[in-house]
This record gives C-alpha cells, structure tokens and sequence, in this order.
C-alpha cells in the first residue's frame, strides 16, 4: 500500500454516462472532482455500436465516440479522469476511504458511485464474436436496426418478456428462447408475450450456436426435452438473462435491494452513508438508458455539492 494519501473533495466511481455527467457538473461547480474508469473506460456503451437515441445526436453517434465526447467535456472543466479500479472502500468513518487498485489510498469527502451493470451473457464463443454485429443486450437500444426483420430473444424473466414485447412492435417476428418449460416472468408480462401473434415461444431451448460469418444470419437452438436440433433465420440475436449491478465492493456498507442494486433515498442520488451519492445503472434496474444514467449523474453531482455546501 502505498504511504501517500490523496485528499478530494469529491471523488467518481465509474466512467459511463452517470459517471462523466457527474463530472461535468462537479467540475463546473469547483469541486475538482477524480474520475476513476474502472475496467470498462466508457462503460456498457463503448461495446455497442450506432447510439440513436441520446438526445442531440440527430445523425446517431457510435457508442465509443460518444463516449469519449463525455470524457473531454468532463475533462474541458477540470475533472482529473484516472484508468484505475477501486477495489476497497471503508465507509466506517469520515472522510471516507477508497483504496484503487489495492494500492492507493485516496480520502474523499464525497463519493459518487456510478459503476454500471453488466449485462450476463450465455458465455459461448459466437455470442462473443458476434457482439454488436447483432448480437445485442438492449432490446430498446437496438431493437430499431432489426425493423420488419425475424429475431430471437433469450431469457424467461420481466426483461425478457417486456424487451420481446418491444421488439414485436418493430420487427416481422420474435422468437422467444426459453430454456425450461415455463417461465420466471410476472404472469401479467407473460400474459402480454403470450397472447401476442408476433411472438413465438419456444420451450425447452437453449441456444447452441448464433450462424453467421460477419453478422447474425441464424442461430441453432436445441430443445433439451425432445433431443431434437433445427436452425432458424434470424438477423438480430438478444440476450435479456438479467443484469449484475457492478457493486460488491460496497455491500458491507450501503443498503442495496436483492439483486444488489444500490437503494437510494427518493427523489435523490443519496444513499444510507451521509456523502456517498449513487447514479447510473448500479441504482437503476428498471430504466437503464445512457439518458436517465446521465440525469442520475447530474442529481448525484448537485446532490455532492449541496451536502459539501451544508457542511462549510
Ligand atoms: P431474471 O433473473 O428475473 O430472469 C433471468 C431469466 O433468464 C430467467 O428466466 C432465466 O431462466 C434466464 N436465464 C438465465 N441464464 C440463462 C441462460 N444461460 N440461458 C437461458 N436462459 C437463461 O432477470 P430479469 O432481468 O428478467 O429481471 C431482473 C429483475 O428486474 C427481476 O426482479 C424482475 O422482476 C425485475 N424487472 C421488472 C420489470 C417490470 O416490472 N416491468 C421489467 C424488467 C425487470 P430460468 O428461469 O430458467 O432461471
């Protein structure tokens, strides 16, 4: 460890939207903020492709590019942006303790947490090569560029239920992937897939492999109660198997629900530990846009400014 201790006022967790918007706004407002990536610079958008729906981009903007706009706009006002991870906190005592890269210590009197959530993946090989090449996790992100064509969706959850739903209103036909022979969705949003002729069902499945050199062109599925093996045609592949909030590292200290997600008082970005702000996707399960992470980001900001104003 090393000996040297870096004193902030306010210190950021993260670097996707939430993070780098909190920094725009931390930095404005003299705060001087540090900036830490985590392993992801950029965070969930840098692994997708055209971003169209963030307000001011009428053309659509690549989800690397975008990111590194947010990255200079934060940098522009001041904010030191760190490649690091932190890997400990001790929200024990005040100011608080956060320990980057099992190296660092750094005390701050205002932490900003926006590390993001991970989209979970099937994990096989051309899931992985695919990715971005239609392969996607976000329904609402993507669901636009597979209009009036055929799609699979996995997964047996809400997110699985409400993103095929989404899809059914944009493409030609929703295959729907389930691996057991019923569902761990609420019955009203099972209901909805159910009952909707664009969207087939089907039980039993697991997906084997996704067909295509350079894009999605098919994906071959096997049912394991049948034994059997068929192919079908796709362009758009989609994983909707849940999310994991990036924040283990706090779980001895803030309140969280029990998937992990990070609970926040309403209305704010403030958590149980007085100066420990939370934005972004670590706090969101139900929205998890660029946009709403980015408002977060902007709340946990002001939300730091205030309570470092309250304290002088
Ligand atoms: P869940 O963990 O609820 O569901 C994940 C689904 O993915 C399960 O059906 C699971 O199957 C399936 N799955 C997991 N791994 C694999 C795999 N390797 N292959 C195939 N299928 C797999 O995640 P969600 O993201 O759907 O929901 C997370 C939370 O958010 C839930 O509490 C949900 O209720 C909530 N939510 C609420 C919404 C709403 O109310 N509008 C909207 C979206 C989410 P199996 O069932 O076989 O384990």
């Amino acid at each position: 460890m090393s000996s040297e201790i870096e004193k902030v006022k306010a210190l950021i967790v993260g670097s996707g939207p939430a993070g780098y918007t909190a920094a725009i706004y931390a930095s404005r407002a003299g705060l001087n903020p540090l900036l830490y990536t985590g392993g992801q610079p950029g965070g969930q958008l840098t692994i997708t492709t055209d971003v169209e729906n963030y307000p001011g981009y009428p053309n659509g903007i690549m989800g690397p590019e975008m990111m590194e706009d947010f990255r200079k706009q934060a940098e522009r006002f001041g904010t030191q942006v760190r490649y690091g991870m932190v890997t400990k906190v001790d929200f024990s005592s005040y100011p608080h303790k956060v320990i980057v890269d099992d190296q660092k210590e750094i005390h701050a009197d205002t932490v900003i947490i926006s590390t993001g959530a991970s989209a979970k993946w099937l994990g096989i090989e051309s899931e992985e090569r695919l990715n971005g090449k239609g392969v996607s996790a976000c329904a609402v992100c993507d669901g636009f560029f597979f209009k009036g064509q055929d799609v699979a969706i996995v997964g047996a959850g809400d997110t699985a239920c409400e993103e095929a739903s989404y899809l059914a209103n944009i493409c030609n036909k929703v295959y729907m992937l389930v691996r057991r022979d019923e569902m761990r969705a609420s019955q009203i949003m099972q209901n909805r897939v159910l009952k909707n002729p664009k969207i087939e069902v089907l039980w039993n499945t697991e997906t084997e492999e996704i067909l295509g050199q350079d894009e999605v062109e098919g994906v071959r599925i096997f049912n394991n109660k049948l034994g059997e093996k068929r192919e079908i045609k796709i362009s758009g592949f989609f994983v909707a198997i849940g999310h994991e909030p990036n924040t283990s590292i706090f779980k001895d200290y803030l309140e969280m629900d029990e998937n992990g997600y990070i609970l926040t008082k309403s209305g704010s970005t403030k958590t149980n530990i007085e100066g420990v702000f939370a934005c972004g996707d670590a706090q969101d399960h139900i929205y998890r846009q660029a946009v709403t992470a980015a408002g977060t980001g902007c709340m946990a900001a002001l939300d730091a400014e205030r309570y470092l104003a309250a304290q002088e």
